[in-house]
């Protein structure tokens, strides 16, 4: 599908061709289900782009800037509405939940009018009908749909809005009556979120009003977490099935059985649609029988957590892999066989069922004892970590005196986030020295000289601490876990990220240990080149963690840690080395927030502790930077302060200095750099410009605390870009130096 829409994008193939891509992916995806002996197959969970940019087309969401006149959205508005066009903004992108995908965030403008404008699940029922096979439509509920959207351009009231939109799905859903559908799944993942008392009842008047006026049964669908509070709200709704998350939320099943309304259906949700390894079906089955003798087997529906679009495909796949890890582990199609599988093992007690769920049993016991998960060294070094490692020696006020004594730096030092642009060439030397077409050595060589022109470049435009530019690093996480032991990488483990856009995690299933140093000789040999100071970079324990399929055989505080002590080695081996300058970035700290506020403290605890345990050996002289590359981070403020690196630099140009308002309520006092060049956009600011988001940012912060850096890395820009836009940005801090000299 990704091919197949980027050609269809870059004009190389037509509407025709996508959409017969698109039927046949369909089509193979429903048989696949079909053949697994999976008896409810969803349709319409299938998209071009994004299932929430879907729903925005379904009811008819277009923003006015896209010029839609009516009738039906058709693929140009569409993919407007996603991209973007000349004239028209492409809509804003933001995290589904806690996941690595990115959803389209509806707009609701003033004025909105919402009707049926699009005929997908319709006609992706009818398709799969065609085939022969009876589906179950997938719709995002109106009250998530409503509650994801952004609702801050005035006009209608959620109720309102709720109110329209369900009126529209009322008409789809008897549409898809008419069409033969019985039973039609609506997604409404809000439900695991805190609601507000208005938030229940929104969901109240939404589905009273939806079942008494469309005559299909309805699955209300929930899952990324436990509903807490909110159970009874779901349970209380007029639904006919609702589908619990008991993944994320095991312990809800009790009390989903004890006020199981009368006739409803339970979907359990046992095997994890998030994660790549096998279930233990014991366990899973134990759940099941429990809600099986409650119930009886008719209101019981065996199910993946949530949808199976956040893990790769097949592991049929991987011929690549190591053996012993992939038999523990399950992508998708796996994943269904052992939904069927437990569903069948309620059923019946066959010498087949019994066998595979022996062989179940036999993986997971080798993976438990396998010598490779646990690393006692590693346990043990964890077991004794103290209070005091997670402590620089001195406070901040102590540790900035020392640093100015050892690096000498203007007042408003320039910097960089650390990587410069990724060229083809330099793609093109990897994947040779990958396909050993070309020699370690001649690779070697090859980046030296990369690294020795970053160097030069970053002199001659007077930056005042440098970097070595990250050329031989393909990804900012792969990169380490190549090299930590505990880490393996799937040859096509892709789940998307956005559109077309692809991700392919680590796979983090054992003890994490470093075998050697991963970092030094390349930072070594940057600051063997230059007077002035180098910063190595280094990506920080719990953004390695997040952006890793992780394991779920220990709590991922406790495989943070370990990340962290290998880091701690990293670090202390730089220092040795002679580097005075660290940086270790921590650009997913916030989107790791678990979604219940009540268990976001706790999160933030430990990540600020694995940060301050990888940077904690740091001696006072040694200035440690973080990075983090977004703007909203008000409710982590405190995490932030104290994660009590000497210098943090964020993301901000983008946002026009969003953070600013943050931190003129809360003092903030170790170093900061908010990023002054959006790095994001091809277009290269002037140093006016950079001068005056400078000024600003100097109205909220002491000139001695402020440095001058980009909102992120260079690697996906082009030289010329950094060339033109880098010195403006020393122009500018040279600027407000000479007028603060002034001023003394
Ligand atoms: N040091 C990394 C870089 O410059 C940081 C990337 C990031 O924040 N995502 O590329
Ligand atoms: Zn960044």
């Amino acid at each position: 599908m990704k091919f197949a829409l980027e050609k269809y994008w870059s004009n190389q193939s037509s509407a025709q061709q996508l959409a017969a891509t698109a039927r046949q992916l369909r089509e193979t995806h429903w048989r696949l289900q079909a053949a697994a002996g999976i008896d409810q197959i969803p349709s319409n969970d299938f998209s071009l782009y994004d299932h929430v940019l879907d729903t925005a087309a379904l009811v008819g969401a277009v923003p006015a800037r896209y010029k839609f006149n009516g009738g039906e959205v058709n693929l140009d508005t569409y993919f407007a509405m996603a991209r973007g066009t000349a004239s028209a903004p492409a809509m804003e992108m933001t995290k589904w939940f806690d996941t690595n995908y990115h959803y389209l965030v509806p707009e609701f403008e003033s004025g909105m009018t919402f009707r049926v404008a699009s005929h997908k699940p319709v006609e992706e029922f009818r398709e799969a009908k065609a085939s022969g096979i009876a589906t179950r439509p997938v719709l995002l509920g109106p009250v998530s749909f409503v509650l994801l959207g952004n609702r801050g351009h005035g006009g209608s009231k959620d109720s309102d809005l709720v109110q329209a939109v369900a009126d529209v799905y009322t008409e789809v859903l008897n549409r898809l009556k008419a069409e033969g559908a019985v039973w039609v799944q609506m997604d409404e993942p809000c439900l695991g979120l805190d609601l507000s008392p208005s938030g229940c009842d929104l969901y109240r008047s939404a589905y009273e009003r939806l079942a008494s006026l469309a005559g299909v049964k309805i699955l209300l669908a929930t899952y990324f977490s436990e509903l807490r509070e909110n159970l009874k709200t779901a349970q209380s709704l007029p639904v006919a099935g609702l589908h619990l998350d008991l993944v994320r939320g095991p312990g809800q099943l009790s009390h989903a059985l004890d006020n199981a309304p009368e006739n409803q259906l339970l979907s359990l949700g046992l095997v994890d649609g998030r994660n790549i390894w096998r279930a233990d079906l014991d366990a899973a089955l134990a759940l099941a029988r429990r809600a099986v003798d409650r119930l009886g087997p008719e209101r019981i529906q065996i199910a993946p957590s949530c949808s199976l679009m956040h893990v790769p495909v097949d592991l049929d796949e991987e011929g690549q892999l190591d053996p012993e890890v992939r038999s523990w582990m399950a992508f998708a199609k796996q994943k269904l066989a052992e939904v069927k599988l437990l569903a069948r093992a309620l059923e019946e007690d066959s010498a087949e069922v019994r066998e595979r769920l022996d062989e179940n049993r036999r993986a997971l016991d080798t993976r438990r004892r396998s010598p490779r998960v646990r690393d006692s060294a590693v346990r043990a070094r964890a077991a004794s970590t103290t209070p005091a490692m997670l402590q620089r020696a001195a406070s901040f006020p102590e540790r900035r005196k020392r640093q100015a004594q050892v690096i000498s730096l203007p007042i408003l030092p320039a910097t960089t986030i650390g990587s410069f642009p990724q060229t083809a060439e330099v793609r093109r030397a990897r994947a040779e020295y990958r396909a050993h077409k070309i020699s370690a050595s001649e690779y070697e060589s090859f980046l030296r000289a990369e690294v020795e022109r970053a160097i030069r470049f970053q002199e001659q435009i007077e930056l005042d601490v440098l970097v070595h530019g990250e050329f031989e690093r393909n990804d900012m996480v792969e990169y380490f876990g190549e090299q930590l032991n505990g880490f393996v990488f799937t040859g096509n483990g892709w789940v998307q990220s956005y559109g077309s856009r692809c991700v392919k995690p680590p796979v983090l299933f054992g003890d994490v240990s470093r075998p050697r140093a991963m970092t030094v000789d390349w930072s070594r040999y940057a600051q063997s080149l230059t007077q002035r100071p180098v910063k190595a970079m280094l990506t920080g324990p719990v953004t390695i963690l997040e952006w890793s399929f992780v394991r779920d055989d220990l709590p991922r505080a406790e495989t943070c840690f370990q990340i962290a002590l290998a880091l701690r080695d990293e670090v202390a081996d730089l220092q040795a080395a002679g580097l005075r300058v660290i940086q270790v970035d921590e650009p997913a700290v916030r989107e790791g927030l678990p979604l219940r506020r009540a268990d976001q403290a706790d999160y933030l605890r430990w990540s600020v502790n694995a940060f301050r345990l990888a940077t904690g050996a740091a001696a006072n002289e040694t200035q440690i930077h973080t990075h983090m590359c977004y703007a909203d981070f008000g409710e982590i403020l405190w995490a932030i302060r104290e994660m009590d690196a000497d210098v943090i630099s964020m993301e901000a140009a983008r946002s026009q200095m969003e953070l600013l308002k943050a931190f003129r309520a809360n003092k903030y006092e170790n170093d900061i750099g908010p990023g002054v060049y959006d790095i994001h956009s091809p277009r290269i600011p002037s140093d006016a410009e950079m001068e005056s988001l400078l000024r600003r940012v100097l109205r909220v912060f002491r000139p001695e605390q402020v440095w001058v850096n980009p909102d992120c890395g260079l690697k996906t820009r082009k030289w010329e870009e950094v060339k033109a836009a880098l010195p403006n940005m020393v122009g500018a801090a040279r600027r407000l130096r000479m007028e603060l000299a002034a001023k003394e």
